[in-house]
């Protein structure tokens, strides 16, 4: 079985070297992230060229995926060893980096007295201890609602909208330059809050051929949902902060609502944050977990990621290796054809909505999905310069295997965090004829077609009218 769902992990201490890139590649691993937010822009570089050296090792297409910490806001470091806040404990806050303790929390935001408001919640870490704000002036005083051990620099976490703070942060455009010259493939942008935000990063990024991510963990994110995805060339649903920022209870729906948009625009979504939690530490996760990552599936998501359990874990292989058998089960129970019929009915009213040039790649990609079912097609090879045709066909998340093959290496790590893409690369061509030649000839090298198949394959010719957009469709059997 060929698993769909694309799997994003973190790395970190516990996956950094490169045998382990190596065996985590070949576990299952389609992009690895790097979190910006922790160590040195150096460190950084450093795995950026060991994935690499790994992809190349494995043989395979690896994406790399660097995210920007943003307008984050933590607390001065506590004790060695940490401190246990207990519900009911009353705390100063002040604004300083020099060192907190279980009374006095020191929170790096320089504003803080005069931003904070009686009755505000405070979060602090991963949001599993929260505040509630007594007093405000002339110092700030807190309630321990939820208590817990505070160790290291947790982050501090105040409502997006009493925080003065803009993302993406200078220092968020200063890593995405050096991150866009050692040429990682996608660029997550933190606390997005409308589609200007990702605009910033593009124009200092100018030249760079990789992929704009916009994590979804605000409220204003939320609301300008379209326009954001109109300008990503992803989405994350970052469950993390969304928890935080609104109700804990709204962020399955919200999933689904984000996934849902998402897909249907042919925008890649990765569906993040505490999907096998507990592996941190243990060898297997709880059933609540399988059923998440089962969920997120079925609701469609391109992708899963993994943060701490592959960073930090006990055990990333196993991890890999769980999190692509939960995947590859609910894969077998999910309604794909269900999902292409309704999206094929409602293509007609995308066509209002979208440019030409995507109107002519929308509705080739439907023809192609409809040509695959009818003629019980084993594969659609989607020839692509950009990658845009092999992201609109992966919308209708077809049965047959969907190969996306360029001769742009960019372009064939760009595929790597989109539903049911296998990435291949191929030479350059001069005519349409060769490419659907070096398209066949190159899957069936790779083992995803053979003889006697039936496919479809879909190209185009920059210089034709439509643009650079697809507008071949030609039925092969393969011989
Ligand atoms: C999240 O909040 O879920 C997330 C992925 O972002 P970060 O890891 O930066 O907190």
């Amino acid at each position: 079985m060929t698993r769909r769902t694309k799997i994003v992990a973190t790395v970190g201490p516990a996956s950094e070297s490169p045998e382990m890139l190596e065996e985590l590649i070949r576990a299952g691993v389609d992009v690895f992230r790097l979190n910006l937010s922790h160590g040195s822009v150096e460190g950084h570089l450093e795995r950026v060229t060991a994935i690499r050296m790994a992809a190349d090792r494995v043989g395979r297409a690896v994406g790399v995926l660097a995210d920007l910490p943003g307008p984050k806001v933590r607390c001065a470091a506590f004790p060695e060893g940490g401190v246990v806040l207990k519900a009911g404990d009353v705390v100063e806050l002040a604004p300083g980096s020099a060192s907190s303790d279980a009374s006095r929390i020191e929170i790096e935001y320089p504003t803080l007295l005069s931003d904070v408001r009686a009755e505000d919640q405070v979060i602090l870490g991963d949001g599993a201890i929260s505040l509630r704000i007594l007093q405000a002036a002339p110092e700030v005083r807190a309630v321990v609602e939820t208590g817990g051990r505070m160790q290291g620099r947790p982050g501090a976490h105040l409502h997006s909208e009493r925080l003065r703070l803009e993302t993406p942060t200078d220092e968020d455009l200063v890593l995405a330059r050096a991150m866009a010259d050692a040429e990682v493939d996608f660029l997550a942008v933190s606390f997005v809050r409308g589609a200007a935000d990702l605009r910033r990063v593009r124009e200092v990024v100018d030249g760079w051929t990789g992929g704009l991510v916009a994590k979804i963990e605000t409220s204003p994110a939320v609301e300008a949902l379209e326009e954001i995805a109109d300008e990503a060339d992803a989405v994350m649903v970052a469950r993390g902060d969304l928890g935080i920022e609104l109700p804990l209870e709204d962020v399955p729906h919200l999933q689904k609502k984000i996934i849902r948009h998402c897909v249907e625009r042919g925008v890649p979504v990765i569906t993040a944050t505490q999907m096998l939690e507990s592996m941190i530490t243990s060898p297997a996760p709880t059933r609540a977990e399988v059923s998440d990552v089962a969920n997120a599936v079925f609701d469609g998501t391109d992708a899963v990621m993994l943060s701490g359990e592959t960073a930090i874990g006990a055990d990333p292989v196993r991890v890999i290796k769980t999190m692509a058998r939960i995947a590859e089960r609910a894969e077998s129970e999910s309604s794909y054809r269900r999902w292409a019929d309704r999206l094929g009915r409602a293509q007609r009213d995308l066509m209002d909505v979208v440019d030409d040039q995507e109107r002519v790649t929308f509705a080739i990609t439907h023809a192609a999905q409809q040509a695959a079912v009818d003629i019980g097609a084993s594969a659609i090879l989607c020839c692509t310069r950009s990658g845009n045709s092999a992201r609109a066909m992966a919308r209708f998340r077809p049965e047959a295997r969907l190969v996306g093959l360029s001769p742009n290496l960019g372009t064939v790590r760009s595929m790597t965090l989109s539903w049911g893409v296998e990435p291949l690369q191929v030479d350059t061509y001069r005519s349409i004829d060769d490419l659907v030649w070096f398209a066949v000839e190159r899957s069936v090298g790779s083992g995803v077609v053979k003889h006697g198949d039936l496919v479809v394959v879909l190209a185009g010719e920059p210089k034709r009218g439509t643009g650079g957009a697809t507008d071949v469709l030609r039925v092969v059997r393969v011989s």
